[in-house]
């Protein structure tokens, strides 16, 4: 059966609340859609921890720049919910709301096409309109794919605190692929006293190692089999650790060597504490080492946790 669609928001809030009137515990899974293995992960794992499951399926604007690839980015809403179907249907709700930021598009669109001059930081308008309120998570939204993206982890923040505000979860689940984001969300969610466990899943892979992503479809066979090098070589510098060799700055460069070598474009390599995220010169126990790379016009990540006792 295939999972109920709610479109609107105050519909989404009575639904949550009529739920929690029953006293039965909500699950919320967020997404952008074109839902694959790694997506499925966190619903089941979230059916088993709560009543029901909130899938939201949402691109949200709010983290992409206006120079980022959220025309391009791929949906399939009724593929999603032929697989949420063959999940759990009845204990799934699917939340697809049109659009969370534009709370007077007509107006907006005029003084868009009446040519004022208009600042537009991310593809979410500002001054006045639309939206301005934004949250930021100070020091972990800073490295990493922070760099890179300046303003992609408050749009992040600031989606999750919307639909947290909206479905009113007693969980939500993440996945550890996008590690410094579920960093993030615990982070925030502390800071801010929501009263959501947030639970980070572990990332989930094709048969040859990479990572699973919506955008994987987006690369070519070649950029496709040249992707491997990511996994190939995070594999490898973890199985380095565990024959000895700590020295973060040596593992940084044979994964950029591995990488480079298979023509990706290095956003960057970093060996940094799990909770922190901070960066670290010797490698122990409790370290994470994420990549970002390009293939193509595809910016891929990866990660993998060291968690042994060296
Ligand atoms: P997205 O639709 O890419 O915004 O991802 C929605 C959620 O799914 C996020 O919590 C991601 O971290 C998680 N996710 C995406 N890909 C994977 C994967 N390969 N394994 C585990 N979780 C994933």
């Amino acid at each position: 059966m295939e999972p109920e669609v709610i479109r609107d928001k105050e519909a989404m809030r009575k639904w949550s609340r009529t739920i929690r009137s029953q006293n039965k515990t909500i699950g919320l899974v967020p997404t952008m859609g074109y839902l694959h293995e790694g997506h499925l992960s966190l619903v089941r794992q979230s059916l088993t921890l709560a009543d029901v499951t909130v899938v939201s399926i949402y691109v949200n604007p709010g983290q992409f720049s206006p120079t980022e690839d959220l025309s391009t980015y791929p949906s399939d809403f009724s593929g999603d919910l032929s697989k949420l179907a063959a999940l759990s249907g009845a204990k799934v709700v699917v939340f697809n709301p049109k659009n969370l930021y534009d709370y007077n598009e007509g107006e907006r669109k005029k003084k868009i096409n009446g040519g004022g001059e208009k600042k537009v930081v991310s593809c979410v308008e500002e001054g006045g309109l639309g939206h301005e309120t934004w949250i930021r998570v100070e020091r972990l939204e800073k490295g990493l794919c922070g760099k890179s993206r300046p303003a992609f982890f408050r749009g992040v923040a600031t989606i999750v605190t919307k639909l947290f505000n909206i479905v009113e979860p007693d969980f939500a689940v993440f996945g550890k692929k996008d590690y410094q984001q579920w960093r993030i969300i615990q982070r925030m969610v502390r800071d801010l006293d929501f009263g959501i466990e947030i639970v980070g899943l572990d990332i989930a892979r094709e048969k040859d190692g990479l990572a699973m992503s919506s955008r994987n479809v987006r690369l070519s066979d070649e950029e496709r089999q040249r992707a491997l090098s990511i996994s190939k070589s995070l594999a490898m510098a973890k199985a380095s650790v565990t024959e000895g060799k700590t020295n973060s700055a040596e593992l940084r460069d044979m994964i950029i060597q591995e990488v480079v070598g298979a023509a990706g474009r290095i956003d960057y390599v970093e060996i940094v504490d799990q909770e922190s995220l901070e960066g670290v010169e010797e490698i122990k126990s409790g370290v994470v080492i994420c990549v970002a790379a390009w293939f193509g016009t595809v910016r891929l990540i990866d990660n993998i946790e060291i968690n042994v006792s060296l």
